[in-house]
């Protein structure tokens, strides 16, 4: 059975006011649609952990800095409804602008130090969107547990950090990335490459595995780098904007692994921007 697709918060609360009458547990999955198998992992985990499982889809303008990537991002509505029908989901929470920002809306969260680097510094009020809109999806539905996938590890160390900060009663759960069998990362992005693009795309996740393994091998991380960047500009990427180790719990640089740390990538291949990170 397809989920009901909720568009109105008075809607929303009326779902929702039983179950936290009954003190049940409420998973909630945020995402901007488009639906691929590493988002339905998350719906597939708050199955799991919760009795009722809400899946939000809203293209939060706040988050991007770029007006060409809002415009071109893909919208699927009606096949999301589709994939999720064999979860069970209760509800599509799928707000519109007006709703999430009606006018004279004023507040913005931002969360300081781990939005210093990578996405942070890349992309501009990036962050500042995202925790202002999780935070009102989280008020909003009034979850219990939030999913999150670690292949956008930082905005999970953000999220976690703002809803502990702000004393919210949620349990952030980190989830694995899921990706192609050629390695690439699953991403809603992955629909604007051409053929072409695509199949020199997971060639960032192979210099990141090899980078990894000589790091592993005690190379240096530097000379290691300069090399990989290299080769994936030769393979056809137009930009790689940073390659880097950072500390998997507070996100600072690192020049080799010496504490628990990812490798984390940004790089732009036929003008489509692609984000990974694979622990180190
Ligand atoms: P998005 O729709 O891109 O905003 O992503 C919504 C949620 O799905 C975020 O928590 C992402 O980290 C997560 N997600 C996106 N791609 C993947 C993937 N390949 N594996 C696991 N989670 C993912």
């Amino acid at each position: 059975m397809t989920a009901p697709i909720i568009r109105t918060l008075p809607e929303l609360r009326k779902l929702t006011a039983p179950w936290q009458r009954a003190g049940a547990r409420i998973g909630v999955v945020p995402t901007m649609g488009a639906l691929h198998d590493g988002h339905l992992s998350l719906v597939q985990a708050a199955k799991e952990h919760c009795d009722h499982v809400i899946v939000t889809i809203f293209v939060n303008p706040k988050q991007f800095n770029n007006p060409d990537d809002l415009k071109n991002y893909p919208r699927t509505e009606e096949a999301d409804a589709r994939k999720l029908a064999r979860f069970g989901v209760d509800a599509l929470w799928v707000p519109d602008g007006a709703q999430m920002y009606p006018e004279h809306f004023a507040t913005n969260i931002s969360v300081q130090g781990l939005t210093d680097v990578m996405e942070g510094a890349e992309r501009p009020g990036h962050f500042d969107g995202v925790a202002t809109v999780v935070t009102k999806l989280f008020t909003q539905t009034q979850a219990t547990d939030a999913f999150f996938g670690e292949k956008d590890y930082q905005q999970f160390l953000v999220v976690r950090r703002m809803a502990a900060d702000l004393d919210l009663p949620i349990t952030v759960h980190p989830c694995p990335t899921i990706r192609d069998i050629d390695g690439l990362a699953l991403s809603s992005r992955n629909l604007l490459l051409s053929d072409r693009a695509r199949t020199t795309a997971p060639r960032l996740i192979e210099e990141m595995e090899a980078l990894s393994q000589g790091v592993a091998n005690g190379e240096s991380f530097a000379t290691l780098r300069d090399a990989a960047e290299k080769r994936l500009l030769a393979a056809g990427f137009t930009d790689v904007e940073y390659l880097s180790i950072h500390a998997q719990d507070d996100l600072s640089s690192l020049q080799a692994p010496t504490r628990p740390a990812r490798l984390f990538a940004a790089a732009w291949l036929a003008g489509v921007r692609l984000i990974d990170n694979i622990a180190i």
